[in-house]
C-alpha cells in the first residue's frame, strides 16, 4: 500500500480532486527516468504494448491511437474524423462536460440537438432515440465529472444504432474506473486520457474506434481540416513507418513509460476486479459522506466510481478545512457550482485509509466529529 504523503512536495496538499490523480510510487519512478528516443526497436515495442493494453482495457479490437495533447485533443479528433460540417448531432446536456461537447460540436459547424438531463439522473436513452431519428451522430459523456453520474452508454449506443447515428463517447472520467466495451457496446469512437482512471500523468489523449468507426472515416467526402488530428495521418505513419516510428510526431516518452507501468498494474489485477475495488471504495466514500449529512448527487444506481459528488451546504468551508489537513478535493462545476463537494478516487490516494482521513476532515468541518 502506498504511504500517504510520499513524494508529494511538503508545501502541497495530497490530491483527491476530480482529476488528475497522483502517481503511484512505481509509476513515478518510471516517469522520472531519462528521456528515451521516440523511435527504434525499444520504443516501438513499448508503444505497441501500451496500445495493446489500452485496447484490451477498452474492449476495442482495433488498435487505439495515442496523441500528445490531452483527452480533449482526441475529442476534437473524433469530431474531425467522424463528422462533416453541417451534420446533425444529438448531445446530452449532462453538465459541464456535456456542455463542452455541445460547444465543441458547434465549433466543428455541426448542428446540435440538445437532450436535457436532470441533475443526478442518467441520460434517458428514449429521449436520445427520439432526437437521433433525424441525426447523424450522438455525443455523450460516460461519466459526467461535474455530477459524478455514470450514464447508460450501452442503451444509448443501441438508440444511436437503431437510428443509424454514429456514437462518440467521452470516457475521460470512466476508463480504468468503469467497465467499457467499445466493440461489444457498438461505440464508434471512445476517447479517454491517462490522468484519471488510468492513473498516469496528463499529456496525451487516447481514441479507440469501434465497429463502423474506420468505415465512417473512410466515407468522408474530404479530409478533415486538420493535418495533426486527421487519423489517416496517423494511419499513414503506422502503415509506412510502423517498424521504427509509428506516429507522425515526437511522443512524450516519459508519460508513455509511466502509463505502461500503470497499465501493467491494472492488467495484473484484471479489469473486473480493479473496477470492483474502485466501486467499493466509491461506496465507502459516498456512504460516509451521506452519514455526515452530505447526500450523493447521482440517483441510486447511477453513481460513478472515480468521482463522488455530494450535496453540501458550505462546500467551500469543507474544502478549506480539508486543505488545512493537507488534502485537496474539488468543488462543483455547472450545474453543481457552489452546491457540492467532489472527491476523486484515482491514483495513489485512492485508498481506504485516505477516504477515512477525508471523512474525518469532513466530519470536523461540518461539526460532526465523532
Ligand atoms: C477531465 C475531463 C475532460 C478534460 O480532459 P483533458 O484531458 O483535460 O482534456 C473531459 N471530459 C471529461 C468527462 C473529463 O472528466
Amino acid at each position: 500500500m502506498p504511504s500517504p504523503g510520499a513524494k508529494t512536495p511538503p508545501e502541497l496538499p495530497e490530491l483527491m480532486i476530480a482529476g488528475p490523480g497522483e502517481l503511484h510510487e512505481q509509476d513515478l519512478e518510471a516517469f522520472s527516468h531519462q528521456v528515451i528516443a521516440h523511435y527504434g526497436d525499444h520504443w516501438v515495442a513499448l508503444h505497441t504494448r501500451v496500445l495493446e493494453a489500452l485496447g484490451a482495457l477498452m474492449g476495442a479490437s482495433r488498435r487505439p491511437y495515442l496523441l500528445p495533447g490531452t483527452g480533449t485533443t482526441c475529442l476534437d479528433a473524433a469530431l474531425f474524423n467522424l463528422f462533416e460540417a453541417g451534420q446533425r448531432v444529438v448531445v446530452a446536456n449532462t453538465g459541464f462536460f456535456g456542455i463542452r461537447l455541445m460547444e465543441m460540436a458547434a465549433a466543428h459547424n455541426l448542428e446540435v440537438i440538445e437532450v436535457p438531463v436532470e441533475v443526478g439522473e442518467p441520460i434517458s436513452p428514449d429521449r436520445v432515440a427520439d432526437a437521433a431519428a433525424n441525426a447523424d451522430g450522438v455525443l455523450t459523456v460516460h461519466v459526467e465529472t461535474a455530477t459524478g453520474v455514470r450514464h447508460p452508454i450501452e442503451d444509448i449506443a443501441r438508440a444511436a444504432a437503431e437510428n443509424g447515428a454514429v456514437y462518440v463517447v467521452d470516457g475521460i472520467s470512466s476508463v480504468g474506473g468503469e467497465i467499457v466495451e467499445v466493440d461489444a457496446t457498438g461505440i464508434q469512437a471512445l476517447v479517454t486520457g491517462p490522468q484519471k482512471g488510468l492513473e498516469a500523468p496528463p499529456g496525451v489523449g487516447i481514441i479507440a474506434l469501434g465497429p463502423g468507426g474506420p468505415e465512417r472515416v473512410e466515407a468522408r467526402s474530404k479530409r478533415p481540416e486538420s493535418w495533426y488530428l486527421d487519423l489517416k495521418t496517423w494511419d499513414w505513419y503506422r502503415a509506412h513507418w510502423g517498424a521504427w516510428h509509428p506516429h507522425p510526431v515526437t511522443m512524450p516518452t516519459n508519460i508513455v513509460v509511466a502509463l505502461a507501468s500503470s497499465l501493467d498494474r491494472i492488467s495484473s489485477y484484471g479489469i473486473e476486479s480493479w473496477v470492483a475495488a474502485r466501486a467499493d471504495l466509491a461506496k465507502r466514500c459516498r456512504e460516509g459522506l451521506r452519514d455526515l449529512g452530505l447526500p450523493p448527487v447521482p440517483a441510486a444506481g447511477a453513481e460513478a466510481n472515480l468521482v463522488v459528488a455530494a450535496w453540501a451546504d458550505e462546500p467551500a468551508s469543507i474544502q478549506e478545512h480539508l486543505l488545512s489537513c493537507g488534502v485537496m478535493i474539488s468543488g462543483g462545476l455547472t450545474p453543481t457550482t457552489g452546491k457540492v463537494i467532489r472527491v476523486g478516487l484515482m491514483g495513489r490516494t485512492a485508498t481506504h485509509a485516505m477516504v477515512d482521513r477525508l471523512l474525518d476532515g469532513v466530519a470536523a468541518a461540518v461539526g460532526k466529529r465523532a
